[in-house]
């Protein structure tokens, strides 16, 4: 079995590195002691798929270790995993993602393993595997959530109806159950999700489009009142969901607890808007 193993680590970009991808793109972040768990498995898995026809005894004993809950496979250590993640890392490259190994912040004896964008702009298409007509389905829906978030009751809002959501995606499928099962599949791979009825970005889909969508569209601020997209006062991240200054030209939003943090420990209920004196209290919500 060390053979086949060591054909499979030392070989060509295939099966297994793509499978490690998939998985990492799936969770986004994980420890290095845990990918390893996977990593076996995964490995088990390719090597019962390049199996031959007739199940032999290697198949049942590797279907046993697949069955256990942290398998050890013979040739197999945690370099292997290493050496993996080099190869997916060259192929990513000229996608501008990367897979990085960073100490995790409260013990230093964590390695986290995470997939990240270098760039933003390729984001959408690795990450899928979507087709261009769904890629662009997906960068009309951003546009229509980050270019004029004020609705006809004027109402600030980063969410869109399910209605508006199919009539977008219909423009580019071919019936309406294309566009129903595409929204639908949006939802289920975690980039959108349906908060109070509406479409909204997932916090996932929010950090990893973080960088294109400060790009392409405006923040709004003290110089830039006609910014589109809200950043939180507090935390500095882009928020959809939370609340805004009564003052409808005052740029201050919110997340809830970002609100009380900056609360308790400012000691004041005044909006921090420039030449903005309303009260943090009277906050409105938007979601
Ligand atoms: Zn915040
Ligand atoms: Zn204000």
């Amino acid at each position: 079995m060390e053979d086949r193993v060591g054909e499979l680590i030392n070989g060509d970009y295939g099966d297994l590195h793509r499978s490690v991808l998939q998985f990492l793109i799936s969770v986004k972040s994980i420890e290095f002691e845990e990918l390893y768990v996977v990593f076996v498995k995964l490995v088990i898995g390719c090597l019962l798929d390049s199996s031959d026809e007739q199940t032999s005894d290697q198949d049942s004993h590797l279907r046993d270790l697949l069955a256990q809950s942290r398998p050890e496979v013979p040739g197999l250590n945690t370099e292997c995993l290493v050496k993996t993640i080099v190869l997916i890392n060259r192929q990513l490259s000229a996608l501008d993602f990367e897979i990085v190994e960073t100490l995790a912040q409260d013990d230093e004896k964590n390695i986290n393993v995470s997939f990240v964008n270098t760039k933003s702009s390729a984001s959408v298409k690795l990450s899928t595997g979507y087709t261009e007509k769904e890629i662009e389905i997906i960068n009309q829906l951003i546009d229509r959530m980050f270019e004029d978030p004020i609705d006809d009751e004027d109402n600030l809002t980063y969410s869109l109806k399910h209605s508006d959501a199919l009539n977008l995606a219909k423009q580019n499928t071919n019936t309406i159950t294309d566009s129903q099962n595409f929204i639908n599949g949006l939802e289920a791979s975690g980039w959108i999700d349906t908060v109070k009825g509406k479409y909204t970005l997932s916090a996932r889909a929010l950090a990893e489009l973080k960088s294109y969508i400060i790009g392409k569209f405006d923040v709004l601020s003290a110089e830039n009142l006609r910014g589109t997209v809200s950043l939180c006062h507090g935390c500095n991240e882009i928020i959809t969901m939370g609340y805004r200054c009564p003052t409808s030209s005052c740029y201050i939003r919110f997340h809830e607890h970002c609100r009380d943090l900056f609360v308790k420990s400012h000691r004041i209920e005044q909006c921090p808007g420039n030449d903005c004196d309303a009260s943090l209290d009277n906050m409105t919500s938007f979601y």
